[in-house]
């Protein structure tokens, strides 16, 4: 990998991580996590959104209906999940919806580790090639891919258990095509091996971003 150059006035080197539904995003944000990157998860923050009692519940029944929440209070997500699969324009709805709340929410969090003074802050954005979060008020320096074979994403997150072989590809299918997330990525990690050789690669990229971030320290050191 070449050198990082290092951000302008920057507080912290913003790095955002994508790549489709298994391919070891989670993984790999934890192993910088590890070494002591901030990491905002915008997964996680859209499950607060729509757990019960989150902020984005009320526009999401203005929109869908009461239909749209579980007998828990929360979204119900295996219901909203179909919608928005069978149909492109609910799934724009929705994300209309989420996405500001998730931007506003990932830029409050990513000011929080840069107060704290963590130099390296990871975007862990799934949908970042699909979404507009790209043009968000905090734009990535870096954007990084975590890159495998499509039947290695299907293994994986059939293995994981939560998912369907039909319900995984219908998923991959509606996500951005791996030429599309590589041609915008300034780095890749490919995740073809045992999962301690994408922590071998994480562990390199991370002394590359370290180097540019003024002030960060390597906890595993
Ligand atoms: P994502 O966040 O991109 O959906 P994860 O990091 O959660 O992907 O990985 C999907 C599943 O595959 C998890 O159960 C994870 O433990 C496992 N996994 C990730 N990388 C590897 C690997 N190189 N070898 C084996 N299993 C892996």
């Amino acid at each position: 990998m070449s050198t990082v150059p290092r951000p302008q006035s920057a507080a912290a080197l913003r790095v955002a991580i994508t790549g489709g539904i298994g391919s070891g995003k989670t993984t790999a944000a934890a192993e910088f996590a590890r070494r002591g990157a901030g990491v905002v998860d915008a997964d996680a923050i859209s499950r607060e959104l729509t757990a019960a009692g989150g902020a984005a519940l009320p526009d999401i029944v203005g929109a869908f209906g009461p239909d749209a929440i579980g007998p828990d209070g929360a979204m119900d997500r295996a219901r909203m999940r179909a919608r928005v699969f069978a149909d492109a324009g609910e799934r724009r709805r929705l994300e209309a919806i989420l996405h500001p709340w998730i931007a506003r929410i990932a830029a409050a969090r990513a000011h929080e580790f840069a107060s704290r003074g963590t130099s390296v802050l990871l975007f862990d954005i799934p949908l970042l090639v699909e979404s507009g979060l790209l043009r968000t008020a905090l734009p990535p320096h870096r954007i990084l891919v975590i890159d495998c074979p499509v039947h290695r994403q299907i293994e994986r997150t059939i293995a994981r258990g939560a998912l369907r072989r039909s319900e995984v590809e219908a998923i991959i299918d509606a996500q951005a095509p791996r030429t599309r997330r590589l041609a915008v990525a300034d780095d890749i990690l490919v995740n073809d091996g045992a999962a301690a050789d994408l922590c071998a690669r994480v562990g390199r990229l991370w002394d590359a971003y370290a180097a540019s971030a003024p002030g960060v320290r390597d906890d595993t050191a």
